[in-house]
């Protein structure tokens, strides 16, 4: 009879510890991204980008510096188009 109560009681205790091993694993898998640098380590830019594959454009407004690498679309680098004022 004892000996049942301490077999159940490591049975729970395994199974706290996988479940917590479990959760664990599922932070680090959902780890959120890297914060994205202050406002005032951003730069404000306005340029134009098109697509040359499939003509879509799109505008920039922010960035780390002013000359970012172009954005991609369609698997492609994005065209630059002009700055927009
Ligand atoms: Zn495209």
């Amino acid at each position: 009879m004892f000996g049942t109560i301490v077999w159940v009681l490591i049975g729970l205790l395994l199974l706290v510890v996988i479940w917590r091993t479990g959760i664990g694993m599922l932070r680090s898998m959902t780890s959120p991204l890297p914060a994205p640098p202050p406002a005032g380590e951003m730069r404000r830019i306005n340029v134009r980008y098109r697509c040359g594959v499939c003509g879509v454009e799109l505008r920039m407004v922010m960035a780390p510096d002013q000359d970012p690498p172009p954005p991609r679309h369609c698997l492609e680098d994005m065209d630059f188009v002009a700055p927009v004022e």
